[in-house]
This record gives structure tokens, sequence and C-alpha cells, in this order.
């Protein structure tokens, strides 16, 4: 397939930002899509060679990018980077520059998408000591063949700047239409998305055998299962209120949500966001096969932090010392952690998602062998204001963050939240604030005992429709010494020459950062505001969302990926909730 035709969707996807027009884009490019390239188109369109959870990253420098365009235009590097400065986008960039080569090139070969993705597969595979050289060649190979427009949007997607804007349920809407000729169908396409996490593999199955290749759509071990998320209450009357009065209630436990894929002794780990995170947990891989009863499975657990002597949680924070790559065997005896299971999602070929939670949490009890390590989360079956209020005390006692509480008879529904789990936090009950999500879109140094660090973070909320980052406030308490050496160095990797065009801030900070690092905060209340973005015109116009003294909570989410933070939704939930309390005790 020739890759113009794709160039040319990304150049009109591009120009828009409106869901149906993104949609038509896509359905009349899928129409032209031969059966053999729709998932790599499908990866491409997302800036991906291959679904996240393989962890398959292009990592190519702009200095690179900006040598390869010289050596295959013969346009000299200053030139180059002067534009570039001009535009602040290399890939756009390099359009102009492009159009202005001096060297041309004979016996062009075609450009195919297939040339394309094989071409960025070998550059993301590509390690040691002359992989920069490969690259540079591989680049430029291509951008000899190409036209200014292709070349700009193989530049995107090396440099990870290609922002379409199309949201999964836009791609799946594109594909049910071009492929099963009914929109409706989307709904099918989504349940095999979230037990595969592969849009790639998703279209590929539509576009080959149609529905009925959906239908029959199954789990692959070792394929990451979009995981099933919790609505949250305030109360245990709001709990009753929406589950009625026989449910289970089980610890919430503060550490690293784990998928655990096992089959004999092999053991891949997956986090809340699907990323593979099986080498920070070497002990898992290595204790875990013992403590299973089954051939193979998919489990869910907590991986939690303790205190080897006196067998007490940790909170979360103590985990992130595991996140390294080196020297892993001194964390592991240095944090120790125990396995908390609280869900089986496929056990020996069979899928258990549609079994009810009571049949599941049988199964659980009934394959996990417990020992100091593993073990099962503790579980009640409540009926009552009182049982829960009991449960709920005893969890914290036990250095817990709360109950989460889960209807017996309900499937387990991957990839949504919804009210058949819901999260009962100890701090929802008597202060305003909940607690949100934030993404770290910029900061600000600071000063005195902060000088050479950063004092205060811009963050974000997420606007999930427009797949953007909006301004909601700034946040500078709540840390400790430790916590903003930490975050200095984290988010040091993450620093920007420009604002990423998917964040959305009147407020000008003095760095930005790639928007992908999640913090945890509280605050005092939600007002509105003519500064920050967050639900901007969705209360008042030209009017946004901001936090009201909001605090850093401690907890540095990196098990979050940025598009797992608040959305916009969820804080105007908030907000309409706070003046539904404030009336209330107004009349009283
Ligand atoms: P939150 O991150 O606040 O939305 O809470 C949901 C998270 O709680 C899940 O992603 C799990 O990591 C964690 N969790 C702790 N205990 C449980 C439990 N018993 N059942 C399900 N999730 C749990």
């Amino acid at each position: 397939m020739e890759f113009a035709i794709l160039a040319d969707a990304f150049r009109k996807m591009e120009s828009t930002r409106k869901r149906l027009e993104l949609t038509q884009y896509l359905v009349e490019l899928f129409e032209k899509t031969p059966q053999e390239v729709i998932s790599k188109i499908v990866y491409l369109l997302q800036g991906k060679l291959r679904p996240d959870f393989e962890g398959i990253e292009l990592g190519v420098a702009e200095k690179l990018a900006i040598r390869a365009i010289s050596k295959s235009s013969g346009i000299p590097i200053k030139k180059i980077e002067t534009e570039y400065r001009k535009s602040g986008d290399l890939g756009s960039a390099s359009t102009v520059i492009l159009e202005q080569k001096t060297q041309t090139t004979f016996l062009m070969e075609d450009i195919t998408v297939e040339r394309v993705y094989e071409t960025l597969f070998k550059i993301a595979k590509l390690e040691g000591s002359r992989s920069q050289d490969m690259k540079m060649k591989y680049i430029s190979s291509l951008l000899n063949d190409a036209t200014p427009i292709e070349a700009s949007f193989i530049l995107k997607i090396l440099l990870g700047t290609l922002r379409l804007g199309v949201a999964e349920n836009t791609m799946m809407d594109a594909l049910a239409i071009a492929f099963t000729s009914n929109k409706e169908n989307r709904k099918q396409l989504e349940h095999s998305y979230n037990v595969s996490s592969d849009l790639g593999k998703v279209a590929e199955v539509v576009a080959s055998k149609g529905l009925e290749g959906i239908e029959k759509f199954e789990i692959n071990l070792f394929n990451p299962i979009r995981p099933m998320l919790a609505d949250r209450v305030k109360s245990e009357d709001e709990a009753i209120e929406k589950m009625g009065n026989k449910f289970a209630a089980e610890y919430k436990l503060d550490g690293e949500r784990v998928q655990l894929h096992i089959e004999g002794e092999r053991v891949i780990l997956f986090s809340r966001s699907l990323e593979n995170i099986t080498s920070y947990y070497p002990d898992i891989v290595e204790k875990i096969p013992k403590s299973i009863q089954a051939e193979k499975v998919i489990l869910e657990a907590e991986a939690v932090a303790i205190n080897e002597n006196s067998g007490e949680f940790l909170p979360f924070q103590e985990l992130m010392h595991r996140r390294r790559k080196y020297k892993i065997e001194k964390a592991v005896l240095q944090y120790p952690i125990s396995v908390n299971f609280f869900d089986i999602l496929y056990h020996n070929g069979k899928s258990c998602l549609e079994l009810e939670y009571q049949e599941r949490r049988k199964l659980l009890e009934k394959i996990v062998k417990e020992d100091e390590f593993a073990k099962n989360i503790p579980m009640t079956i409540v009926t009552n204001e009182n049982e829960i209020e009991e449960f709920l005390e005893n969890s914290i006692n036990a250095g817990c963050e709360g109950l989460m509480l889960k209807m017996l008879d309900k499937p387990y529904q991957a990839g949504s939240r919804g009210s058949h789990w819901l999260k009962l936090k100890r701090e929802y009950r008597n202060e305003l604030g909940d607690s949100l999500d934030l993404v770290v879109i910029g900061a600000f140094f600071g000063k005195g005992r902060r000088t050479g660090r950063y004092g205060t973070l811009l963050l974000a909320s997420y606007d999930d429709d427009q797949d953007m980052f909006t301004s909601i406030c700034k946040v500078g308490t709540g840390f400790t010494d430790e916590d903003l050496d930490q975050l200095y160095q984290i988010l040091s990797d993450k620093v920007t020459i420009k604002k990423n065009p998917r964040i959305d801030s009147e407020m000008e900070a003095d760095v930005w950062f790639e928007p992908e690092l999640v913090v945890e905060v509280v605050a005092s209340e939600i007002t509105l505001s003519p500064i920050h973005k967050a639900a901007r015109d969705q209360i008042r116009k030209n009017t946004g969302l901001a936090l009201r003294f909001p605090k850093f909570t401690g907890k540095i989410r990196v098990e979050k990926a940025a598009e797992d933070a608040s959305t916009n939704e969820e804080v105007m939930t908030l907000y309409k909730g706070q003046k539904k309390v404030a009336h209330d005790k107004n009349l009283m």
C-alpha cells in the first residue's frame, strides 16, 4: 500500500479535532487498506509500532533526525535548525525544509506503508554502539525517497510528535463502519479490545473475519486484559443505596496493581496501565508459581510493601524504590513485599470474566496456596452500615486505604469503570475534598530551601473527549524534601523545549514537561476560574474549574498513565456534588 495514501489521511486528520470528521477520514482510509496491512495502519495512526504492552519504543532524538534530514537533502544542519526553531515542530518544519532540497536523487524507490513500518521497526530494535549510525542510515534512506509531506509524517512518528487526537473509541467506530457497515457493532469490538489491549489485532480480525471473528475472539495468555475500575462512594449508606443490602467488602490495599500471567514457571507481570513490569519483581516471578495450583492463569493482585518484622503494610511510596533498571536484587531485599490476590480472569484455557464475583472468589481461594508472601485479600460479606463501618475500621488499622465493595453476582467488566465495584476511602467521609490524580505539565523553580529544584508544579486534569491535558492548579504544599528531590529526578527526563500540543494552559510555566507523570492531590474546594482550563465553558462561558488550596498527598502514581488521571467529567461531578452539599446545608 502506498504510504502517500496514509500521509494524505494524516494530513486531513491533523486539520480537525471533530470526532465525526476524524471518523469519516478513518473509514475512508480503512476502506483503501488491504487486510494484510490493517494492523500496521492502526498502530501507525496511534504513533506506535506495536501495542503498548510490548514496550517497543522508537526513541529517536531530534539531533539525529536533523542529521538524517541534512544527509538526505544536502541542506546544512544550521539551516534546518533555524527553520525548526521557527515552527517548533521538526516534522512540520521538514516539509518546508525539504521543499528546498538541493540534492536530487535518482532511482527513487516507492515508499510503501510496509517499507516505512519495517524500517521503523528495525530502527526500534537497534541497540549497541553502532546503532546511532545505523539509525541515521535507515532514516535518511526513507527520507531520500519520500515526498516532503511523507517525510514530515515519517519524522513525526519517529520523534513521537504525531498527534492526531484519535481516541480508541473513534478508531473502533471507524473499524465497525468500515468492516461491518454498522457503527453499533462497536460494542463487540470494544469487548475484543478490552480482553486483548491490542487494537491492531482487533482490526486484523474484523477486517479478515468480520463480526463472526470478533464474536469468537478469545483471551490469550500473556496478552494483558484491560482492568476493571471502581466508582467511588463517600459513605456507607451511599454504598448500600447503590449495591443493595448484601455485597462483598475487601480491604483496599495501597500498593501497585499487578496482573499476573502464569504458565508453569513462566510469569509475566503487567501494571495497571498495562506496562510490562516483570523486571521490577523478580521475587514474584520466583515465588508465585509455587503458590498457584493451576496450569495456566491470569490473576490480579495488589503488590504491597511490607515491614518484614511486623508484617505491617507500608505506604505505596516504598514501592517506588523497586522502579529501577539496575541493582534490582538489592532493592528486593531492602523493600520486601507481599502479593495480595483479589481476582482471577482466566483459568486453564477458559475465560473467567463472565463468572459472577462470588464464583471467581471461590476459585481464587481454591487455587492460591497462601503463605507469608502470597495471600488472598481479606474479604467479608456485609449486609448493613455497621458491618461496613467495622470492616472499614479493621482495614484502616491494618494500614489499608479503605474498602473495595463488590457486587456478588456481577461479571468482571474488563476496561470499564462502573458501579459493580465501589471504593470507599476513609478520607472521603469527613473531608470536603476527594483526592484527585493529576498530570504534571509544568513547574516553577523553587526559592530558599527549594532552590535548584521545582518549588511548585503545574497540574492538569484529562480531557478525554479532546485527548488534552487541561491546567487545573498550581501546587506547592505537601512536599517533603525527599519528595522534591525525587520529583526533580523523575521530571528532569520529561522536560520539553516547547509546550506539548496536548497541553492546554494559559499559565506560563518555567519548565514544560511531557504530560506523563501522575501525582495525587487533595484540595479544599473546586472553584470557577478564569485562568484554568479544566472543564472550560462547561459550567460557565470563558471559565474553567480550579482546585483551591491543593496539597500533594505524597503519592507519585507511577503506576498510572497520564490518560488514567482524573477526567474533567470527574472534576465536574465533584464540583456539582460540593454545590449540592452546600445547598443542602443551607436548607438545614
Ligand atoms: P484507585 O486507584 O484509587 O482508583 O483505586 C483502585 C485501585 O485500588 C486498583 O487499581 C487496585 O490497584 C487497588 N486495590 C487495592 N485493593 C483492591 C481490591 N481489594 N480490589 C480491587 N482493587 C484493589
